[in-house]
């Protein structure tokens, strides 16, 4: 292991709301704990868990950004689009994450009803367990997958059954980039392309998917991401400068069963980078 320390801005870290395993309030006092300073709680399409996070961060002294991290399609592939700095109350947005909500509810059916075809048993009644609070995800849809001993653990789950082309995998309607953009904007909120290097895209399409996501008014790219290579950090703070962008910085904590994902624990943002921190600082609250 590396000994860098631990970052002091944690802007991808997720709860009990969407897919994380501890609910926010803990995800906070892991992260006072882990010496982190400032932190937004970026939860799959939902808003839900920052009331509860803003509690917990007052308590302990932390700055909570409030946070939402959007499901999207670019050229038909899952993108995800973190929102930092966006109005928690903003009705518009609230009825729109309303509408990815629904789309998780039919898609998680439509997912219960292919690993049932497959021979699993309830699969959609345990995941909505698994799921606590939240909607049941594909990685609940996983740990039913090892449950029932279909799988060794839940990347198997992802590879064998659940990611795309896969036997139990639904396409989702989800709203192109440029909406999950706009709509991040009009509640106020600083746009970011979350994890770039995850999409296992070319050089060349990573650019030209940046260069959309600048053109759609994308305003930062997640350059130090937990799961980023040396080589993708690099690489994506040289399109933060080509392409006029800020850099921000998350580790994507989902909780303690992913050991390698840790709060706080991030590389550290190359210095030819404009932190995101800078434009939240110069935006007024909401
Ligand atoms: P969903 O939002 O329901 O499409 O589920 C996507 C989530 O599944 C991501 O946010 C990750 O938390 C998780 N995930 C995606 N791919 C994998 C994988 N190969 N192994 C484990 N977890 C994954
Ligand atoms: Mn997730
Ligand atoms: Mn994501
Ligand atoms: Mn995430």
């Amino acid at each position: 292991m590396h000994h860098t320390p631990n970052a002091s801005v944690d802007f991808h870290l997720h709860s009990t709301a969407s897919d994380g395993e501890l609910t926010p309030a803990r995800v906070v006092a892991l992260a006072a704990a882990a010496g982190v300073r400032q932190l937004a709680l970026t939860d799959h399409d939902t808003m839900a868990g920052l009331a509860e996070a803003r509690l917990a961060s007052e308590a302990a002294g932390l700055e909570l950004v409030d946070g939402v991290e959007i499901s999207s399609l670019w050229a038909s592939q899952d993108i995800h689009v973190v929102g930092l700095g966006v109005r928690s109350r903003d009705a518009r947005l609230l009825e729109r994450l309303a509408s990815q909500a629904e789309r998780r509810r039919q898609r998680a059916a439509a997912i219960g009803a292919r690993l049932q075809k497959l021979g699993l048993e309830d699969p959609l009644q345990q995941a909505a367990e698994l799921a606590l609070r939240g909607l049941p995800a594909r990685p609940h849809f996983a740990q039913v997958l090892v449950a029932q001993g279909r799988c060794r653990d839940r990347k198997q789950a992802f590879q064998q059954y659940l990611a795309q082309g896969k036997p139990a995998y639904v396409r989702t309607a989800w709203p192109e980039l440029e909406t999950a953009v706009r709509w991040i904007r009009e509640a106020g909120g600083v746009a970011v392309l979350a994890h770039p290097g995850r999409y296992r895209l070319t050089r060349q399409k990573l650019r030209r998917l940046v260069q959309g996501f600048s053109a759609a008014g994308g305003q930062a790219l997640e350059v130090s991401v937990s799961t980023h290579s040396p080589d993708m950090v690099k690489q994506l703070a040289d399109l933060t400068v080509e392409f006029a962008l800020y850099a921000s910085q998350g580790s994507d904590y989902h909780g303690p069963s992913m050991r390698w994902v840790q709060v706080g624990r991030m590389p550290r943002l190359p210095s030819v980078c404009r932190p995101v921190t800078d434009l939240l600082a110069g935006r007024s609250r909401g």
